[in-house]
């Protein structure tokens, strides 16, 4: 398979990222406080839980992204990081979304090969913010030439 020589870029969302580790943070003291407080089973559970919730989204939810190389989208998202092979893409498009936010935002989403749907949520700007649309709008572009120059180049797709 031919790479085609493109430098890897990355996309990410400040405000998302933001706002995550500010919910982890805040939610890693109140778990800290119950744990310190509650000396009882259940508030030492709970406490815990709160604890292990904020931790996760404080330290994933700052280096939430998206990294398009020459192998495939690197999708890091809250939960978990995922390499799609461009191979296994056969459309990208963009628009609203809706993803783990409360609010409705925009990014691009990838219809696989498998007929599966992967919404790209490590990259998604609130709709609401100022030229989120277009934001949206150039990713999707820029990941649909990169995808556009794989195919050319690869035997297998
Ligand atoms: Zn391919």
């Amino acid at each position: 398979m031919i790479q085609p020589a493109a430098e890897p870029v990355t996309f990410r969302s400040l405000g998302q990222r933001s706002v995550l580790f500010l919910v982890g943070a805040i939610f890693g003291v109140i778990g800290a406080g119950i744990l310190v407080t509650d000396h009882s089973i259940p508030g030492i559970l709970i406490g815990a839980v709160v604890a292990g919730v904020g931790g996760v989204l404080a330290c994933r939810g700052p280096r939430t992204g998206v990294r398009a190389d020459s192998r495939g989208i690197a999708h890091r998202a809250l939960e978990r990081t995922r390499l799609i092979p461009w191979c296994q893409i056969s459309s990208i498009t963009t628009g609203q979304a809706n993803g783990s936010s409360p609010l409705p935002t925009d990014t691009a989403t990838l219809a696989l090969r498998d007929g599966s749907t992967h919404v790209l949520t490590g990259m998604a700007t609130s709709t609401l913010a100022r030229r989120s649309t277009s934001a949206a709008d150039d990713r999707g572009q820029e990941l649909r030439t990169r995808h556009a120059l794989h195919r050319e180049a690869c035997a297998s797709c």
